[in-house]
């Protein structure tokens, strides 16, 4: 059988509570059929749509996640979200260091890191997102920033721990409405670059089990492309999945293909 291939999206500031709910009602409904030892399905809202979301999920049928989290469970962090809060909603996964949380919010690579380690340290699925901008692709340091940002992010981080991290390659100049999707020839090269470094800081057996995701425009015209290259185990999709049915049928062309 084929390695279980991820599915993921993330709404950022998209949907209201009912939105969320109704979206991730529908997506469960269209996608029950599909075996979980193909799949893993995850959903990553807004805060305020936590409580409501992780009491509609199916735990077997998906994840629910969190589109940040503060590093402290307590304390003078006016704004943030604690990871002691989270756990409260029932939420499965944080994502961390997501493009608009780095480039338009100013978080650095030491921020990340300290978010990673404390959503590991609770137990939650952690998806580090990384990914170079336009600029830094223009240097031809694409490979070295995402070494970097992957070095800097997960340090400190136990090779037991690796269990549930994930990574999410998404480059800044491919995500949103002015993105540009990479190629599934640059996007496999980033990945074999990713699954390196993470030997190289986790020995074979853990390097080798971390998921890589990658995100950036995906659409219906270049997901099963992507899907079937070496490196790359799910796709992480925004505004091409955010109406169940079209994620449902990007889903399902993948599956039929890859
Ligand atoms: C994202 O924001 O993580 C993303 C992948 O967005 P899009 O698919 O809309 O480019």
């Amino acid at each position: 059988m084929k390695k279980k291939f991820y599915f993921g999206t993330n709404t950022k500031m998209y949907k209201t509570i009912q939105n969320t709910v109704d979206f991730i009602l529908r997506l469960q409904e269209l996608t029950s059929d599909i075996s979980r030892d193909e799949i893993e399905l995850f959903v990553i809202p807004s805060f305020t749509t936590q409580k409501d979301a992780n009491q509609v999920k199916k735990p077997e049928l998906m994840k629910v996640g969190a589109q940040n989290m503060g590093w402290e469970e307590e304390g003078q962090f006016t704004g943030e979200i604690s990871p002691i809060m989270l756990q409260e909603c029932g939420t499965d996964l944080v994502m961390i260091g997501h493009s608009e949380r780095r480039h338009v919010l100013g978080e650095s690579d030491e921020e990340e890191n300290k978010k990673v380690l404390c959503a590991l340290n609770h137990d939650f699925t952690t998806l580090l997102c990384v990914g170079e901008t336009g600029e830094e692709k223009e240097y031809g340091i694409s490979e070295e920033v995402i070494r970097i940002q992957l070095k800097k992010g997960l340090y400190g981080v136990t090779r037991e721990q690796t269990e549930k991290l994930w990574i999410a390659y998404e480059p800044v100049w491919a995500i949103g409405v002015n993105g540009k999707p990479a190629s599934k020839e640059y996007a496999e090269e980033i990945h074999r670059v990713m699954r390196e470094t993470l030997i190289e800081l986790f020995g074979e057996t853990a390097g080798n089990r971390i998921p890589l995701l990658y995100g950036g425009s995906v659409n219906p015209g270049n997901a099963v492309g992507l899907s079937r290259m070496e490196h790359i185990d799910g796709l992480f999709i925004g505004r091409a999945a955010w109406d169940a049915d079209n994620f449902n049928e990007i889903i399902r062309s993948v599956l039929e293909k890859r």
